[in-house]
């Protein structure tokens, strides 16, 4: 697979696509919805950052506290 800038944010899939892969891969489920990442959005990526917004990223959350999150969200069953 090559080095590519497109992420769906309906597939479970963590990395990125390239345009030919993305479009290979959607041909079925084909209602998913791809973004293509800019570079500033790359740059968040290669720092360990996930954006908050998929539009105009402003702030970012690391790896480390989505994980951290993910577990307490699963594990500890939080009430909100
Ligand atoms: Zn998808």
């Amino acid at each position: 697979m090559a080095e590519g800038s497109y992420k769906c944010t309906d597939c479970d899939h963590e990395g990125l696509w390239c345009q030919a892969c993305l479009v290979r891969v959607h041909q079925w489920p084909p209602f998913h919805h791809a973004r293509k990442w800019d570079n500033h959005t790359l740059q968040l990526f290669n720092r360990k950052l996930f954006p908050a917004s998929l539009l105009r990223p402003r702030m970012a959350f690391t790896f480390r506290l989505l994980k951290l999150f993910h577990m307490l969200n699963h594990v500890g069953r939080p009430t909100l």
